[in-house]
């Protein structure tokens, strides 16, 4: 890597990308292997996986945006994390691999107006990403935490299973012996074999638009340099927050940021009499009995994660914090009706979020947690922590009434790590933000391709959702522009951070 001076030479690339995570990672491989010439640029720095314990505090600090403190303004407010880092979300998230709901796809196409949006043509794509990411479940053990779930849902009678997860296991590996098959191990190394250049550690503030068509970005290093990129189009996949905020600073404001929409959760911590805790791995059951309006998983449960937990009653609950590795964190994860907002605020870096939960989303985050902690008593938890304030130990059954009587969703900690839907994908009037392959209506060469595009929460873990439609819409780009290699001469030495792969 080389630095840059003041005088930084003006970039060019036929095609830009911004953001390197599920959707810009993907779309990057395949149009530099149709023989475009791509310049991914991504905002976070380039972290190489295994040089960081994942889900610990540490990678919070170095991948995650603002360190992982970041919310969405209501009642309750919504915590939310994003990965800030080249591979995105990609490169910390838990791995769990869902493919993209036929049933999903079928109303979306059908409600929104999208043209040639076939689940057929999608799960033939997804079959693509499978092999690409080596999709498979544990050859081994899961680990305790995981096998909780699976034990409670089955006393319960409720329907439960190992969810595949993109991991590279060895021969005679087990559930903390994988790999996670992250964009940079995957997409973007083959981006950059076919041709592609990367810089990171560079964020693009705006688009400067000439009418309705995108000229260039203005990008700003992390020390503070700034600089321009000239493109021929540009393709934002910034993620459901930065997307649209970066089209609203660039001036392009549309059906743009005014649909946010979330997979809310409610958690809780349990002990056990057995030590449970893996603090670098997530559990990959989940319980579907009553999905796809709630389903139950397991959370990260690093120490640092455990004690921050119990900080919601912490005067009830701190004496256990030292039998940390008994104890581990469960979610209950609801398909919300309800919708934010993304505004970009002039003068200010971040956009301002809000959400706002619908009377039946908060009637289903009190029913969910009802319901996780029977399921926990039911795996022999001796104690169970419910996550708001105020919240009383539960030890039986009859501690489970008086738990739903204390409860009021503005108390509690809400959180997402799933976020989509800011920039809807679609042909109808005044209702989408992009048309049905994502180029944003109102501009002639200024793409979106991320999990913007969605145009609900799927209900599931959302990556190969995000994965499947950013290559259906980049190969739809690549068949309706001319491919012909007009490969920029930039001396890509010189670009700041360049990762040469
Ligand atoms: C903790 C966590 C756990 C998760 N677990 C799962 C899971 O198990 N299974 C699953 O399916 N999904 C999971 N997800 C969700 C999944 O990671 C996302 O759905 C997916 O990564 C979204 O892809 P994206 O391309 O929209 O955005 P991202 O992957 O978030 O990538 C966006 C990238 O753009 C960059 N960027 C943003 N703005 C700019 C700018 N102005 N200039 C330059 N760069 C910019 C960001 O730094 C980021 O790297 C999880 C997410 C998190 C955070």
């Amino acid at each position: 890597m080389s630095g840059l001076t003041a005088s930084m030479p003006r970039l060019d690339a036929e095609v830009l990308i911004i953001g390197s995570g599920a959707g810009g990672a993907t779309t990057a491989a395949l149009l530099a292997e149709a023989g475009i010439d791509v310049l991914i640029v991504e905002e976070g720095p380039w972290v190489d996986q295994g040089s960081v314990t994942p889900f610990s505090l540490e990678q919070m600090d170095q991948q995650y945006r603002a360190g992982g403190v970041t919310v969405a303004l209501g009642l309750p407010s919504i915590a939310y994390t994003e990965g800030r880092c080249a591979g995105g979300g990609t490169e910390v998230n838990s791995g769990l691999y869902f493919r993209p709901p036929v049933d999903v796809i079928e109303r979306w196409s059908a409600q929104h107006r999208i043209r040639d949006l076939d689940p057929d043509a999608l799960s033939v794509i997804a079959a693509e990403i499978e092999q690409a990411l080596t999709v498979s479940t544990v050859p081994g053990r899961t680990t305790p935490a995981s096998e909780i779930l699976r034990d409670g849902a089955a006393a319960l009678g409720w329907q439960h299973n190992e969810i595949p997860r993109w991991m590279a296991y060895p021969p005679g590996g087990d559930a903390v012996t994988g790999k996670r098959q992250s964009m940079t191990r995957t997409f973007l190394p083959r981006a950059f074999a076919a041709g592609a250049r990367m810089i990171v550690d560079c964020r693009v503030d705006r688009l400067h638009m000439a009418g309705g068509t995108g000229r260039s970005a203005a990008v700003t290093f992390a020390d503070g340099s700034t600089g321009v990129i000239t493109f021929r189009d540009v393709i934002v996949c910034g993620g459901a927050i930065q997307s649209p905020a970066l089209l609203q600073r660039s001036g392009i404001h549309g059906y743009i940021g005014r649909t946010l929409a979330v997979h809310p959760t409610v958690k809780l911590s349990a002990r056990f009499r057995d030590e449970v805790n893996v603090p670098d791995d997530v559990p990959v059951h989940q319980v579907k009995e009553f999905a796809p309006d709630l389903s139950f998983g397991g959370s990260a449960s690093h120490p640092g994660l455990v004690a921050l937990a119990l900080t919601d009653h912490w005067k009830a609950f701190s004496k256990s914090v030292v039998q940390w590795r008994q104890i581990a964190i469960y979610y209950a994860a609801i398909t919300s009706e309800g919708r934010g907002w993304v505004r970009a605020i002039p003068g200010l870096r971040d956009p301002l979020v809000t959400y706002r939960l619908s009377h039946r989303d908060r009637q289903l985050l009190r029913s969910g947690l009802a319901r996780l902690t029977l399921l926990m008593l039911e795996a022999d938890a001796e104690e169970v922590y419910p996550s708001f304030r105020g919240a009383p130990i539960v030890r039986n059954r009859a501690d489970i009434a008086s738990m739903q009587q204390a409860f009021a969703v503005s108390k509690a900690s809400v959180m997402t790590v799933h976020l989509c839907s800011s920039v809807p994908m679609g042909e109808l009037p005044g209702r989408s933000g992009a048309d049905s392959f994502g180029r944003v209506h109102g501009t002639s060469n200024v793409f979106v391709n991320d999990a913007s595009l969605l145009p609900t929460a799927p209900g599931v873990n959302p990556q190969a959702t995000v994965m499947a439609i950013a290559i259906r819409n980049a190969r739809h780009f690549i068949s309706s522009r001319s491919t012909t290699d007009t490969r920029s001469t930039t001396d890509t030495r010189n670009i700041k951070g360049h990762h040469e792969r």
